[in-house]
């Protein structure tokens, strides 16, 4: 095991894995930014080494100043945490070039997932069901593009082989706007993300989101921790998450969650890493894989037993998988909440200082957060200050759960989306489970100011 491992991230995430580095009597170095000085996880910290002023791109993306961090602190490994540079393959490769552990996947796994054609051709190649179209790249040819779309079915998407986030991508309904959109989707993608490459899919009309937890060690064992249904998105960003996925007959994620841990041996995976998939009228469609731990991985946590933050360490370190695949054992219901400083009714970004933080307790509650009374909500980053996590034996209970946990809650001084997920814990479409990812924009336009 590491001596020390130094954690390239901030907010709950970096708290998270410096929970875990304790547990497994692991020391921990956190870098952070002038606007994180006051953080919690850095007053605790073994170690704490400010790299830069408050902009990203001169701090948490700055791949000298982290790994020179490591070289002057003595660390072995280097723990990305979710965004940021977790899924950067040319930081991974200095990190490793550099002599350090990259708690991840090799550089090449990041590097084929982190192209959406080529994770695909790897995905259809190892028996993933995947989106139906085009096979690889769109051609330059209009007819051939025509061609495609025609033998897939309108509507489709055009995507970007480098999008992310949501961006760089297109619906396209009908012939005659098709090559102006493929068009200008390639114009964007080169501009956004260096490279021109565009796709073509069947557009589903109204999926849900689910995806499969998987977990690889490097002696090509991988084994696939149960679904999560991520459905409840606004402009393609999750707010709510659960484990499992409801409604779905037990027999078509086990085919599914099969395939990926199949998959995760071919291709020699190693790490944490999600395949997200759109479910639709009982099939399953691939849409990307994400080579790192996820905000959402709590509610795995809590229906798997397992901790996945800790196994990223030990399999980073080379222990084998501790359990096979027939040991992993699905239990009870689990919901998380993202809790984001920003208006509930206008989503506009509410950072400032918390005034008073009183989290909610009790059986089958988990809250990661790294705010407090007195923290101050930087305004440079992502707005999310936490989540909280609800376990029940059933979904019912969970529910109940959370409802109690959000009603227990005071977060003053600033404004949070809490009152949005009081609303929609009480909604009977959410209560019946299975909503799609279009159901929170829709009942969004529609809510009473
Ligand atoms: P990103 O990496 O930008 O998040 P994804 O490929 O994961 O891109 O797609 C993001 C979202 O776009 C999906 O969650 C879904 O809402 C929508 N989407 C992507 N592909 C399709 C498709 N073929 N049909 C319908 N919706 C899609």
């Amino acid at each position: 095991m590491f001596k020390k491992i130094l954690i390239a991230n901030r907010g709950e995430i970096a708290l998270r894995i410096q929970r875990a580095c304790r547990e497994l009597g692991v020391k921990s170095v956190v870098v952070y930014s002038e606007a994180d000085r006051d953080a919690k996880y850095v007053r605790l910290a073994d170690e704490a080494v400010c790299i830069g002023p408050a902009p990203s791109s001169q701090s948490y993306l700055n791949m000298p100043a982290i790994i020179s961090t490591a070289e002057v602190t003595d660390a072995e490994a280097i723990h990305p945490g979710y965004g940021f540079l977790s899924e950067n393959a040319n930081f991974a490769e200095r990190v490793e070039k550099s002599g350090f552990t990259f708690i991840g996947p090799t550089p090449e796994s990041i590097r084929i997932m982190g192209d959406k054609v080529a994770a695909k051709q790897a995905m259809i190649k190892s028996g993933v069901p995947c989106v139906p179209g085009s096979e690889g790249a769109l051609p330059d040819d209009p007819k051939e593009i025509i061609r495609i779309a025609r033998a897939i079915g309108y509507p489709v998407i055009i995507k970007a082989a480098g999008g992310g986030g949501g961006r760089g991508m297109r619906v396209v309904h009908t012939e005659a706007a098709l090559v102006h959109a493929v068009q200008t989707t390639r114009q964007e993608a080169g501009a956004a993300f260096g490279n021109p490459a565009v796709y073509m899919e069947k557009f589903l009309e109204n999926p849900r989101h689910v995806e499969i937890q998987v977990m690889a060690d490097e002696h090509r064992n991988a084994v696939w921790l149960g679904e999560r249904d991520c459905s409840m998105q606004r402009r393609h960003q999750k707010i709510i998450e659960e484990a499992p996925a409801p409604g779905i007959p037990r027999r078509l994620i086990d085919r599914v969650g099969d395939r990926c841990a199949a998959a995760c041996k071919k291709i020699g995976y190693r790490g944490a890493g999600t395949f997200e998939f759109l479910y639709e009228n009982g099939e399953f469609y691939f849409i990307e894989m994400n080579t790192r731990v996820q905000v959402e991985h709590p509610v795995t946590e809590l229906v798997s037993g397992i901790d996945i933050v800790q196994m990223q360490i030990r399999v980073a370190a080379g222990e084998k998988l501790p359990f096979t695949q027939r040991q992993v054992q699905m239990r009870g219901h689990a919901i998380e909440c993202r809790i984001n400083a920003e208006d509930a009714y206008k989503f506009t970004p509410s950072p400032g200082r918390i005034t008073m933080w009183h989290p909610p307790g009790g059986p089958g509650v988990r809250v990661d957060s790294h705010a407090y009374t007195n923290y101050f909500v930087p305004s440079h980053y992502d707005s999310m200050i936490g989540k909280i996590i609800v376990y029940g034996d059933t979904r019912e209970q969970a529910l109940a759960r959370m409802r109690t946990a959000l009603d227990e809650t005071v977060v003053e001084g600033i404004q949070t989306n809490i009152p949005l997920h009081r609303e929609l814990m009480l909604d009977a479409n959410f209560i019946e489970g299975g909503t799609s990812i279009h159901y929170l924009e829709g009942w969004l336009a529609q809510r009473k100011r």
